[in-house]
């Protein structure tokens, strides 16, 4: 989108861009903002964190953790204050990689009392194997865990009334059985009517799902039930046929999504917060080494500068910055004493 491109789309009456400043006001009220001294809050981010086995030379498998939204939830408590917790919700196993997972979480300071073990279940795993430079991802999930997270309501129900702020993201509605996946969109619009802050990252891959048409239809639905979306533009051509930026924008706030952050690479994001659009650039990268995780750091790195009080274009900048970070180096998670202050 050009800069005229953006000035138009922001002017362009709307019920939204009347919005927009009602919409930042209310924002900062639900997030405990007064004037500039933010209150602590609870930030709870929903999905699956799988055991992810690497090459490491001589036929050799390093074993490590990541999922999206858990790689989201490492990013915002390596950047939200001590008064802040973060808290992972999923289901796990009983067995000896279930409980090393648990307390790699808890040693990253990330909450863990709301996972639920279920016995005789393990966690999903995949295997990266290298190609000619390339990687390719092997999965193995279909019995894991994760799948039944959201199987007992009243347990989900208690973990989100508890918190301020709900994360997920479309690979968490995608390894879940339809009834699931009504639970839990019936548990996200009762936290948005509610009025906490409901984001979600679409995050589509065709690969866990049925069809076309669910995938499509069980976004829009995520969507509807969230106060903002943080949606990469690749993914939204690619599967929605939006031609530009501004047409990715204005689907989602056509479909009653407040708040809408578009990710586009080294491109940078586009922010519109109830119709008012910023622009704001990437962090360059001197070195690319690993794009794994760039857009789960960047939403870390955003949510948790935007829930203490940052304009959304300042927390964009520490989004960007974090996510070019991250992919300076290898792995999904990196050290937090690596990243930007
Ligand atoms: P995703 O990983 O979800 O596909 P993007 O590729 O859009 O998301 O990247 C998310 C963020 O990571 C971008 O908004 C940008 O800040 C940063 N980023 C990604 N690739 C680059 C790059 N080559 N140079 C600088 N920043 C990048």
């Amino acid at each position: 989108m050009t800069k005229s491109e953006i000035g138009r789309f922001a002017i362009k009456p709307s019920r939204h861009s009347t919005l927009a400043s009602q919409t930042i006001i209310a924002y900062r009220q639900m997030t405990k903002i007064v004037g500039r001294t933010v209150l602590g809050g609870k930030f709870l981010s929903i999905g699956e964190c799988m055991v992810e086995l690497s090459q490491a030379g001589d036929g050799l498998l390093r074993r490590g953790f990541a999922g999206d939204t858990f790689n989201t939830a490492w990013y915002s408590r390596a950047c939200l204050p001590a008064d802040w917790s973060v808290d992972y919700f999923t289901a796990l196993g009983d067995d000896p990689l279930s409980g090393e997972m648990l307390a790699m979480m808890q040693g990253a300071g990330i909450g863990t009392s709301h996972i639920r073990q279920i016995a005789a279940k393990t966690p999903g795993l995949y295997l990266i194997t290298l190609k000619d430079g390339e990687r390719t991802f092997s999965y193995w999930r279909d019995t894991a865990a994760a799948k039944k997270l959201a199987d007992d309501a009243d347990h989900l129900r208690r973990a989100i009334e508890a918190s301020d702020i709900i994360y997920f993201s479309g690979i968490t509605l995608g390894i879940l059985a339809p009834d699931a996946i009504d639970t839990l969109f019936s548990e996200l619009r009762r936290a948005k009517a509610a009025g906490k802050t409901v984001a979600f990252d679409p995050n589509i891959r065709p690969r866990l799902w049925a069809g076309k048409d669910v995938m499509l239809k069980t976004i829009e639905d995520g969507a509807r039930a969230s106060t903002l979306v943080l949606p990469s533009f690749d993914d939204e051509k690619a599967h929605f046929g939006d031609a530009d930026v501004a047409a990715t924008i204005a689907r989602y706030h056509a479909l009653g999504v407040a708040n809408v952050v578009v990710k586009d690479g080294p491109n940078g994001v586009t922010l519109s917060f109830g119709g008012d659009v910023q622009h704001v650039p990437a962090v360059e990268a001197k070195a690319v080494v690993d794009t794994t995780s760039a857009g789960d750091s960047f939403n870390g790195g955003f949510l948790s500068r935007l829930l203490t009080g940052a304009t959304p274009a300042e927390a964009a900048a520490h989004g960007a910055a974090v996510a070019t970070t991250v992919i300076g180096h290898h792995g999904a998670l990196i050290d937090p004493s690596l990243l930007p202050r």
